[in-house]
């Protein structure tokens, strides 16, 4: 509750994850800058965006967790997924591994996070579209397999990354 603003009426969890490398860190600097603001606990190994929306007299506040690099090293715990009520599960559509371990990851969103957490299969670096190893129908068919929404984003051309997040 270190992050909580006594003006915000509610407050909402979303946590980044997937591979190290897939672009986490640059889709999360991509929320408008005058939206959110950046704290990092180092203590904590986690970084957080803030996002306030207004939805008639209320002010909603979603908090976006970023690994800050963790995953690098297996460091991710279960508090980094307690209490999300979304998450984006993000791979790099040029390196076969990061989808491969998309399953991995989904794994622990379930087991550590909230049953009806909302993820969002983020395909990101769209613009490296000459460069894909990971098929689109790929992608697409995982989503649906499992349930998720899917999405393609690129954070280098600030493309569908605000969608991402609205899903
Ligand atoms: P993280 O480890 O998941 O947080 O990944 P980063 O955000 O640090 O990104 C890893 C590398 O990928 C960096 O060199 C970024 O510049 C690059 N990158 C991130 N997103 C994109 C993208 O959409 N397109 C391209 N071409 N490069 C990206």
């Amino acid at each position: 509750a270190d992050a909580f603003d006594e003006h915000c009426d509610y407050l909402f969890k979303v946590v980044l994850i997937g591979e190290s490398g897939v672009g986490k860190s640059n889709l999360i600097s991509r929320f408008p800058k005058d939206e959110f603001r950046l704290d990092f606990k180092p203590s904590r190994g986690v970084e957080f965006a803030y996002r306030n929306i207004k939805v008639r007299d209320k002010l909603i506040k979603a908090q976006i967790w970023d690994t800050a690099g963790q995953e690098r090293f297996r460091a991710i715990t279960s508090s980094y997924y307690r209490g999300a009520l979304g998450a984006m599960l993000v791979y790099d559509i040029t390196k076969r591994a990061t989808f491969v371990n998309v399953g991995k990851w989904l794994h622990e969103l379930r087991e550590f996070g909230g049953e009806d957490m909302v993820v969002v299969l983020v395909r990101n670096k769209s613009d490296l579209d000459q460069s894909r190893q990971v098929e689109r129908e790929k992608g697409k068919g995982f989503a649906e397999t499992e349930g998720l929404c899917f999405m393609e984003t690129s954070a280098l051309q600030n493309l569908n990354v605000d969608e991402a997040f609205w899903k």
